[in-house]
């Protein structure tokens, strides 16, 4: 992929608009040229803090498994520890983060004026859509491979198709804790589009679409 150096992106939609899946996409196919963009998901970082049983990963438990946002603090100072690594020196995809206007402040007030963000691209999906691809979601328990029950079911059920590994269903993908990570998403992140509208970075994708075609349309949108 022709990636240009030094791309800063924000993935930015609701739960389930496929950000997650675009970026590890993304990422690998950067890999593969040659032009290496960590993907950096705030989401997976504290899940590896609760698996690890780190402090953080406690303080961020219920937070999680009820649907809510952890707060600010705490994940502004996890984002801007990440995006100082080696690995996200020269571009990175942040998906998940930021989720509120602290967060987007901090996060431009941590790049300055002359490393901005290079784009924001807003994952447009009907939300009727996004609580059927949330409760059929599974995860791969080794690899992080993500699937789907109906729309992107495995060879054999229950076992990833890449690495054979158990598929598993993310804790906060019940039908009540969705409704709450919507609502999250509706009252403390929707308001992020006006933020990044009004500073021209912001780009949407028609993400009610084949993950595929959805690639194709980023790829185009991040040269
Ligand atoms: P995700 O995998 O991005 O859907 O995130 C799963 C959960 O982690 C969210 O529902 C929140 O509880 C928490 N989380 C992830 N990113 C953030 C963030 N930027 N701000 C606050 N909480 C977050």
């Amino acid at each position: 992929m022709a990636q240009a150096a030094g791309s800063r992106c924000v993935f930015l939609g609701a739960p389930g608009a496929g950000k997650g899946t675009q970026a590890k996409k993304v990422a690998e196919s950067g890999e593969a040229s040659g032009a290496p963009i960590a993907h950096i998901s705030t989401g997976d970082m504290l899940r590896a803090q609760v698996s690890a049983g780190t402090e953080l990963g406690q303080q961020a438990k219920s937070f999680m498994d009820q649907g809510q946002l952890v707060p600010d603090e705490v994940i502004i100072a996890m984002v801007q520890e990440r995006i100082q690594q080696p690995d996200a020196s020269s571009a990175w995809i942040l998906d998940g983060f930021p989720r509120t206007l602290p967060q987007a402040e901090a996060l431009d007030e941590s790049l300055g004026d002359s490393t901005p963000l290079s784009d924001v691209i807003y994952f447009a999906v009907p939300e009727a859509e996004l609580l059927g691809r949330l409760t059929g979601r599974r995860t791969c328990a080794d690899c992080g491979a993500i699937w789907h029950v109906t729309n992107k079911p495995t060879k054999v059920a229950g076992k990833c198709d890449l690495c054979g590994g158990e598929l598993t269903q993310r804790s906060d993908d019940r039908e009540e804790a969705i409704q709450e990570r919507l609502d999250a998403y509706r009252a403390q992140t929707a308001p992020l589009l006006d933020y990044y509208r009004s500073k021209d970075v912001l780009r949407e994708v028609d993400a009610n679409r084949s993950p595929d075609v959805v690639f194709e349309e980023l790829l185009k949108l991040m040269q």
